[in-house]
């Protein structure tokens, strides 16, 4: 199976909001031209020949404004038709307006936007009025007929109302996609909000629980994964599917970058898309040779270790980042998600081998079957059934 191609692109790293623990703010960050856009779809044109998502990030890609999105969707779709192009935004939704909104629907834009619960909870962490901010802008995405996720950062302080945060997410029929708050090769107190590993795997399996006695009405994309991940033995989200070479962000100023929480680090430039490079021209870059240098370690580091194949050692972002940069470890998640892959794949092997299948199969009454609780193949129907 190809890996997916995906190209993330920075119309700026400006940011109207305030989160406690974002790392990617800078106040009066320049905005991508049109020129910048250009170039991209020059760039990529010729770069790889596999179906491309362009993702916009940042910063607060809604900060470019509606004329940007109007000139750049039909530009990026008519240049790079053959590449079948489809596009994202992860946005906090605060400048979200109707004419911004018909734009998305007219290209089919999903939504990623981010609520961490509810709002005592959310404005803790990312600051007085983010919530309302969000929620209006929600109102005008859903009035457009956009489709919005959300991802839940949980941080050292959120976890502990993980309950309150699952119930909210539940009440108000939203997707949770739930992300750990990481520590930051950029921020002043790194680890001040960072999820510990251990809290992390407890979390997920908490998770998993809540999911199956939900799983009519609930929708947990993470976990989702996580077993498509250990069913297919391939990591299906960039974590774990050894992310060089097939995701790449582009910063305001067309500098490329291994992926967007790069952008801004000069340190980090594989290359221009001005320059047009080839993949053998960012090769030569540092920032190429440090993220294969992690594929390398990981190959050595996690070869004992059964998950390999769906793990691949984690993020290499966040694997760096203790490090200030260095490749000697990996993803500091690595228990979490041995954790999980460890429990997906025991109640995996039960329900297929042991007791469980028994009851689902001849051997179990109707009423046994109808009266037992969902499991891991339920999920799976679930999954393959959407
Ligand atoms: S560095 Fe981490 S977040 Fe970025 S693409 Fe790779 S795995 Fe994904
Ligand atoms: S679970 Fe840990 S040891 Fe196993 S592949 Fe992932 S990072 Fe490596």
């Amino acid at each position: 199976m190809k890996s997916p191609f995906h190209v993330m692109l920075i119309p700026t790293l400006g940011c109207p909001g305030n989160c406690a623990y974002c790392w990617s703010s800078e106040e009066d960050s320049p905005v991508m031209s049109m020129e910048i856009i250009k170039e991209v779809a020059a760039w990529i044109r010729d770069f790889d020949d596999r179906q491309v998502t362009v993702t916009f990030h940042g910063g607060e890609p809604l900060l470019a404004g509606a004329e940007f999105y109007r000139e750049a969707f039909p530009l990026l779709s008519e240049e790079l038709a053959h590449l079948k192009p489809a596009f994202a935004i992860q946005t906090n939704l605060w400048r979200m307006t109707p004419e911004i909104a018909q734009i998305f629907a007219e290209y089919q834009v999903p939504i990623g936007s981010s609520i961490d619960g509810p709002k005592e909870i959310n404005d803790v962490q990312r600051g007085d009025g983010y919530f309302d901010k969000t929620m209006h802008g929600y109102q005008i995405a859903r009035e457009n007929g956009l489709n919005v996720r959300f991802i839940c950062t949980f941080t050292s302080y959120s976890v502990e109302f993980r309950e309150e945060i699952f119930n909210y997410f539940m009440q108000n029929g939203l997707t949770l996609k739930l992300h750990p708050a990481l520590p930051s090769l950029r921020g002043d107190d790194p680890e001040k909000w960072a999820l510990a590993p251990e809290k992390y795997g407890d979390l997920l399996i908490y998770l998993l629980d809540k999911y199956l006695e939900n799983l009519n009405t609930a929708e947990i994309m993470n976990i989702n994964d996580l077993f498509k991940s250990v069913f297919t033995r391939t990591g299906t989200v960039c974590t774990f599917n050894d992310c060089m070479g097939n995701t790449f962000a582009v910063g305001p100023d067309g500098s490329i970058y291994p992926c967007y929480r790069f952008v801004g680090m000069p340190e980090w430039v594989m290359g221009n898309v001005r320059d047009h490079p080839t993949k053998a021209d960012l090769a030569e870059s540092r920032a190429w040779k440090l993220m294969h240098a992690f594929k390398d370690f990981v190959d050595e580091n996690c070869k004992d270790c059964k998950h390999i194949h769906y793990c691949r050692g984690g993020c290499p972002y966040n694997a760096i980042t203790p490090t200030g940069g260095e490749v000697k470890a990996v993803d500091p998640h690595c228990p979490a998600y041995n954790q999980i892959f460890d429990e997906l794949n025991d109640r995996l092997n039960k329900e297929l081998f042991g007791t469980d299948a028994m009851a689902m199969g001849m051997g179990g009454s109707r009423r046994r079957q109808r009266n037992r609780k969902a499991g891991i193949m339920d999920l799976m129907q679930k999954i393959v059934s959407e």
